[in-house]
């Protein structure tokens, strides 16, 4: 018999990936600057220069029995190091360097954060327990969270401004919640969850941790932690809550992602850092996730810094929104990311999407963002295909809606 769970994955396969893979057969057939591809959120600006060197530079002088050998389940503990001294500087936080401490470097094989958020979901629910998420989500939560068997339930949007909608929060927030789910700067909404937000955030989950006599976890997605625009920084995520684990990936900032590396880091101050990592390690074993390379993880643990360049984005988003608020979408401006998240100018984004699609405009509907009637843009492309879809954008709004 093969497995049912796996086998009704099969008809709930990534809009995002699907949609990706039209434009880059329609790109075959029209060529692929004549299509104004939208869909997926792969970076497009290089990594930093310091990136390459550092390689280069591994693969000159270190010992490749090093470079090349297996690493050990939680990281090299030097790479830890350099992760727990860069945070503890940047955020004012005080991880502790050693493995068996607070941080600890992840991955392979599989979706860099999908690994963080997978182990850390393991580590903290049984089968049952509920999981809480806040709209619009990363709709890759749901396989994430359904394969530990836990549920996911999602805390419907504050369309306003994509912050908490803490009102809905605190009624779903009942006692089988044994961790909340959060990712700022946000994918799709580009929001950038203020201090004020997480301040009331930790608040409520403190609150009702303590009525409910058990602990509630935070985990917190953040991909997207440095791409944030206007001279502005998302808060640390962490520093708000001590009960949270940090998930953090190299793919968007240094826009590695197809090197598949990252970090979990649980707050030193949660009472169960030490033993949350080290079965992060036991739960590597089990999934078969062991020992992340060892080229990467020493590669990125000199850049640790520093960021790709996110100027394009930026000029994206400015072009994008005054493009899309002209047109007379409903939108609010991105804090951050490289997506922008508007009001579909008709009920079903779907069928708006499909539309755009006659025009060789790729945007994704938000349906299983878990916000019906918005569609994302990811516009991490270049900034001279952003300005030629533009009137094409408008073109289509006048043909179609008038
Ligand atoms: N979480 C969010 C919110 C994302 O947008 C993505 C990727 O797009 C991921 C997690 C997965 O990141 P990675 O590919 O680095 O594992």
């Amino acid at each position: 018999m093969i497995a049912e769970q796996y086998r009704k994955m099969l008809d709930a396969k990534s809009v995002i990936r699907q949609l990706s893979e039209k434009a880059t057969k329609r790109a075959q057939i029209i060529g692929a600057e004549n299509v104004f591809d939208y869909s997926l959120g792969n970076p497009s600006v290089p990594a930093p220069a310091e990136f390459k060197q550092a390689l280069l530079d591994l693969i000159e002088k270190e010992d490749p029995m090093t470079l090349h050998g297996y690493s050990p389940t939680l990281g090299i503990p030097s790479v830890k190091t350099a992760i727990a001294e860069s945070l503890n500087c940047r955020f004012d936080m005080n991880y502790g360097p050693e493995p068996d401490t607070i941080s600890y470097l992840l991955k392979q094989g599989a979706t860099i954060a999908e690994a963080a958020i997978a182990h850390a979901l393991r580590a903290v629910t049984v089968p049952g327990d509920e999981v809480l998420t806040f709209a619009p989500f990363f709709p890759e939560y749901h396989p994430y969270v359904d394969l530990t068997g836990a549920v996911l339930k999602v805390v419907p949007a504050d369309t306003k401004s994509f912050q908490i909608n803490f009102e809905a929060f605190e009624e779903m927030l009942g006692p089988r919640v044994a961790a909340v789910l959060v990712n700022t700067p946000n994918n799709p909404s580009g929001a950038v969850y203020s201090a004020e937000t997480l301040t009331k955030l930790a608040e409520v989950l403190t609150r009702k941790a303590e009525q409910y006599g058990h602990d509630i976890f935070l985990i917190s997605d953040e991909p997207y932690r440095e791409i944030v625009f206007d001279g502005k920084q998302q808060p640390y995520v962490s520093k708000f809550y001590a009960n949270t684990i940090s998930c953090y990936s190299f793919s968007k900032a240094l826009s590695l992602p197809g090197e598949r590396i990252g970090y979990l880091a649980v707050n030193p101050a949660c009472p169960y850092a030490a033993e949350i990592v080290n079965m992060c390690g036991q739960i590597s074993r089990g999934i078969g996730h062991n020992c992340p390379t060892s080229l990467m993880q020493l590669a990125v643990s000199k850049v640790l810094d520093l960021t790709s360049d996110f100027s394009v984005y930026e000029k994206n988003r400015n072009l994008l929104y005054e493009c899309l608020t002209d047109c007379g979408f409903e939108v609010v401006k991105p804090e951050g990311t490289f997506y922008i998240f508007p009001k579909a100018p008709e009920a079903d984004a779907a069928a708006f999407c499909q539309k755009a699609l006659q025009y060789d405009l790729v945007l994704v509907p938000a349906d299983s963002f878990g916000c019906p009637g918005y569609f994302r843009m990811a516009y991490c492309i270049d900034t001279e295909k952003v300005e030629r879809s533009l009137p094409v954008l408008r073109k289509m709004m006048k043909e179609i809606y008038g």
